[in-house]
Order: structure tokens, then sequence, then C-alpha cells
């Protein structure tokens, strides 16, 4: 199996910059996140803050985003990490059942802005998941809710409905839904998740589903869950002033390490956590002389 110098989780400006920056330092690299970048680079209707692009829209950054990392033939993988678990002189990134290894990695998922919902947190593991290709067959045959927060969960509602008896899908979006008939769709406001020892219902503004298992399909999975160990301080990955996080070899930038949200701080984060990296990488190789 390949072993890639950097892996890169995120396609935003932090992971896009730590991108251009290990090609430039003759990294091997893999980029994983979306095709059309970051949301929340399109959905900004002007940007007058990213110093040389002048009141541009969101889309034509981020065109600008792709024509660059083209111009580098740099491929973005579109695959979603689930897990990331340090192994010693490597990482393990884990997509579902498929398993990349990179010598670092750089962490540039991103911040959730929505809160759990309450009850969320109490039952992580007694019901409540983040992966739903990853913990399905615990609920062949059972009543499962997933709460999508983007079209990818789509697919994995299809996925999850291959086993459950009943899916209920609840999507926190607008637009057309492509899911199978059998996938019951409700289109109501999550409240609260209620349980005893397990999850028993997900209360809705006008209902409440008697369920087995809820999938909280967020655009980023909580840092704490992808990198099991990983030091966490005020809701963001706790770095120092390269970029480095609590576990060697593993660096981190943009909106996930903290405040400010903004564009230019997390892409000149990630060209520090980049440079950190390769430096990481270039000790290695000496030591192993
Ligand atoms: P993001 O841009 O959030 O990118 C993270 C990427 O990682 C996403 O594509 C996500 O899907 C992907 N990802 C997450 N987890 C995984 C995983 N496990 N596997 C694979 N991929 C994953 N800032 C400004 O400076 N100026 C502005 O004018 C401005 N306007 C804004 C307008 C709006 C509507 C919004 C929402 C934000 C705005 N911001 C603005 C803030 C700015 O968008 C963020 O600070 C910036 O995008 C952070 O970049 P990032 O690379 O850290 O994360």
């Amino acid at each position: 199996m390949e072993r890639y110098d950097i892996g890169i989780i995120g396609t935003g400006p932090a992971g896009l910059s730590a991108a251009i920056n290990g090609k430039i330092r003759n990294k091997n690299i893999i980029v994983f996140g979306h095709e059309d970048l970051s949301a929340k680079v399109t959905r900004a209707e002007k940007i007058n803050n990213y110093l040389g692009f002048i009141n541009v829209s969101g889309n034509e950054l981020k065109d600008s985003f792709q024509e660059h990392i083209r111009s580098m033939n740099i491929e973005i993988v579109p695959e979603r990490i689930n897990n990331v678990y340090a192994m010693g002189d490597y990482f393990a990134l884990m997509v579902n059942d498929v398993i990349y290894e990179v010598k670092t990695v750089i962490l540039a998922t991103g911040i959730e802005y929505t809160r759990p919902f309450p009850g969320e947190e109490e039952y992580i593991g007694r019901g409540v998941g983040y992966c739903a290709t990853c913990d399905a067959p615990l609920y062949k045959g059972k009543t499962v809710a997933i709460i999508g927060y983007n079209k990818e969960a789509e697919e994995e509602a299809n996925y999850v409905s291959e086993l459950a008896s009943k899916l209920y899908y609840i999507p926190m979006y607008s637009g057309d839904l492509k899911l199978v008939p059998s996938i019951e769709v409700i289109k109501d406001k999550p409240m609260k998740i209620e349980g005893e020892d397990r999850v028993t219902h997900l209360v809705l503004k006008n209902q409440k589903l008697s369920v087995d298992g809820i999938f909280v399909l967020r655009d980023s999975i909580s840092p704490g869950q992808l990198v099991p160990g990983l030091r966490i301080e005020d809701n963001h990955i706790a770095v120092d002033r390269l970029m480095s996080t609590s576990i060697p070899g593993c660096f981190a930038a943009g909106d996930c390490v903290g405040k400010p949200y903004q564009y230019i701080k997390a892409a000149g984060e990630g060209l520090i956590a980049a440079i950190s990296a390769s430096a990481y990488l270039d000790k290695l190789k000496r030591e192993k002389l």
C-alpha cells in the first residue's frame, strides 16, 4: 500500500493552502474533501478581506482556488474521513472500510457552527452515531433516524435502508432528495434526543419518533471524535504556533483550531502546517539514516 507523506483532511482555504505548500516542498500529498471545495466558501455573498481579491463572491474565490490547485496537478479524493488513528510511525485514515496510510496528517476540517442537540452527546455510542455506513450493521432489522445536513447524507441513508427495517430521513437543507422509496422523509425540526440506557426517541417540533438509533450527519465530525486522543481546548483542536497538535506528526489549521473564523487566517495556518509537516518528515528521514 502506498504511504503518502502528508494526508490533508479538508478542502477549505486551510486544507488547500496546506496542499499547495506541501506540493511546493515536493511532498507526496493526498487531499480528502469536496470537489466543490467548501460550502463556507461557496455560500459567501461578497468577500472583501482576502488580500488580492476585491469584492469577489464566494463562487469566484472557489473558482480561483480550483484553478490554482489544478495548475499544480493537485487532485481531491472526494471522500469523508471517518477516523484517524495514530499508529506510531504513521497514521491510518479510515473511509468506511478503506484505509489510507500517511506519515503525517493535517486536519483542516473547519468547524460545525450548529450545536449538538440536547441529549446527543449523552447518547454517543448508545444509539447516537456519526458514520451511518460504518455502524449500519448494528441496526439490522431496527428503526433508525438520520438527520442529514448535506446531499452526501442521502447516500448513507440509502445504504442504511438496506439493513434497517424502518428509516426516517430528516433533511436539514432544501432541494430535491435522491432517496429510495422505502425511506420516510420527515420535514420537521429536531428538538432533542431521549432515551434510557440507550436512545429511545427523537423528539421533533411536531412529533416524536420511536427509534433504536439516530445518525447525525453534519458537514464535519468533531475533531475529538475524528482523532481519538487529540487534545481539545474550548471546542477547538489545541495547537502551538507551528500548528502542531498534541499528537506528534499531526498538525491542524483553520477554523478547527480557533477564532477568528476567516479565510486568510485559515490559508495562513495551512501554510504553516505544511511547513511544519515537511520539517517533521525531514527529521524522520534524518533519524532513519
Ligand atoms: P472550511 O472552509 O469550513 O473547510 C473545511 C472542509 O473540510 C469542508 O469542505 C468540509 O466538508 C471538509 N471536511 C470536514 N470534515 C471532513 C472529513 N472528515 N473528511 C473530509 N473532508 C472533511 N471569512 C472571511 O474571511 N471573509 C468573509 O467574507 C467570510 N464570509 C463568510 C460567509 C459565510 C456565509 C460563511 C458561512 C463563512 C464566511 N467566512 C468568511 C468564514 C470562512 O468561511 C471560514 O473561516 C473558512 O472557510 C475556514 O476555512 P477552513 O479551511 O478552516 O474550513
